[in-house]
């Protein structure tokens, strides 16, 4: 056993663990941080997205610092047939402004230099330190962990559980059940490597601009799911996910996905001729508000997506988890400074706090959206866009036909597929879940 007794011990050096190991590093505290992979961002996959103001929160220079690849200026959103896409782009000069909103990030990259904050902020950070189990004292609290090296077990106040929605420390420990394949998807992504300017030149961008295409419909085959395509500077990140529950249930591989979606008429173009690098596939939470487990106990908290803390309708997952670190962290700051123990009862100042924070109001917002995507998942990612595209070809389309007879044909299709009631239906339960 090592003698020396930490205040915390964080287990995971992506967003949430390396904001919470931050957070109580800068006040003080002693924290040791524990990363399984060579270095911090070697395990961890995103599209992705950063999101400058919770990055702000935690290291205010990051802008002039951190490996950032562009700066997001346009948002294009697209509803897939498998020969056309009907889009709404947002393009912004707005965004175009001193202090960017959201950015492209690798996060290979990113996550090593934000570990670097971690360390200089005073935290000892051991990667390749794989946490094998929780060590608990005899009333069954958690006092520290075991790790996979030699005299592992290290003990600390609290243990901060930042290890992913892959982590199993939590699930073998008895604080919180395995996510089901139906709150889970899995994504695979490739990284597709062209010159600057030819990505600055497909998607219209100047300098240091970026784009994301967030992508619905028959690419995912009737699964619940979604595509992306994030502009970087010298790459392009491009990757698909679905529900776990729904590629059991239509035996389709990811594989085969990622390659239709590369194929796609309106994809295709922005990647020909480029060099894939790398792939990748990881778990992405998606159960929402009520997948979401207990998020603390005696000696113990739980942040990120190992507490299912992902906004799937926004798709949002590292602002979410490095807000839920450095909450956690605050909260286990305030127990700390008014001397009590890390207690069940002195911990659920971190429930509270997070649920007064945009986290959990967003996921209690949107709580039953995933199941209804899910249940419909057949008629919001097969039948609609599939209208929707048709309607839009018989909308542009100029052959002789009266508009009349036109917008006819198109209500006549939406009712021949859903039926009035099935259409009504869906508006109101989509309102009541939006709502
Ligand atoms: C394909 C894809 C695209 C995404 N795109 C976006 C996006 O654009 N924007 C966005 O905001 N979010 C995105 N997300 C979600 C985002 O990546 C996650 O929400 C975020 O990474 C969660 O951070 P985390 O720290 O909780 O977990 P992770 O980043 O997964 O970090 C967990 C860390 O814990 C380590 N670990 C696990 N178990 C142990 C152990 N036993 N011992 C030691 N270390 C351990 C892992 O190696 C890992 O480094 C995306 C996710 C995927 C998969």
């Amino acid at each position: 056993m090592i003698e020396e007794r930490f205040d915390a011990i964080v287990v995971g050096a992506g967003m949430a663990g390396n904001a919470a190991a931050l957070t109580m590093a800068k006040r003080g505290m002693k924290v040791l941080q524990l990363e399984r992979g060579e270095y911090p961002g070697s395990k961890n996959v995103q599209g992705a997205i950063l999101y400058a103001d919770m990055m702000e929160k935690l290291v205010p220079e990051f802008r002039e610092e951190a490996p950032l690849e562009r700066h997001l200026i346009e948002q294009r959103f697209w509803m897939m047939d498998d020969r056309s896409h009907v889009g709404m782009h947002y393009r912004s000069e707005d965004f175009n402004e001193e202090r960017p909103n959201r950015y492209t990030i690798i996060r290979a990259q990113f996550d090593k230099w934000f570990s670097s904050k971690v360390r200089e902020a005073g935290a000892i950070v051991l990667c390749e330190t794989t946490v094998t189990e929780l060590a608990r004292d005899g009333r069954g609290r958690i006092v520290g962990v075991r790790t996979d090296r030699r005299d592992g077990e290290i003990h600390a106040d609290v243990v901060v559980l930042a290890e992913g929605v892959n982590g199993l420390l939590g699930t073998r420990a008895g604080l919180r059940a395995r996510p089901t394949p139906d709150n889970v998807a899995l994504a695979v992504k490739e990284m597709h490597f062209l010159p600057r300017e030819t990505i600055e030149a497909r998607f219209n961008l100047k300098g240091d601009e970026g784009v994301v295409i967030e992508a619905v419909g028959t690419i995912s085959r009737g699964m619940t799911g979604m595509g992306f395509i994030y502009a970087n500077k010298e790459c392009i990140s491009l990757g698909i996910g679905c529900l776990v529950a729904d590629f059991q249930r239509t035996g389709q591989t990811p594989y085969g996905l990622l390659d239709h979606f590369k194929r796609h008429p309106s994809v295709a173009p922005l990647i020909a001729g480029s060099e894939v690098k790398e792939y990748s596939a990881h778990l992405i939470p998606e159960g929402g508000y009520k997948s979401i487990p207990q998020l603390y106990g005696e000696g113990w908290v739980v942040v990120g997506d190992a507490a299912q803390l992902n906004n799937a309708i926004h798709r949002e997952g590292s602002n979410l988890a490095m807000t839920s670190g450095r909450i956690a962290a605050e909260a286990i700051g305030l127990v700390k400074s008014r001397g009590e123990p890390m207690s069940a009862t002195n911990l659920s100042v971190y429930k509270k706090m997070l649920d007064d924070s945009f986290v959990i109001k967003d996921l209690r917002k949107y709580k039953d959206l995933p199941p209804l995507m899910h249940t419909q998942s057949e008629n919001f990612f097969l039948t609609y866009p599939q209208l929707i595209s048709k309607a839009m070809q018989n909308f542009v389309r100029v052959d002789g036909t009266p508009k009349a007879e036109k917008e006819q044909a198109t209500l006549k299709s939406f009712v021949k597929a859903r039926s009035w009631t099935g259409l009504f239906g869906d508006a109101c339960r989509i309102a009541r879940a939006w709502r």
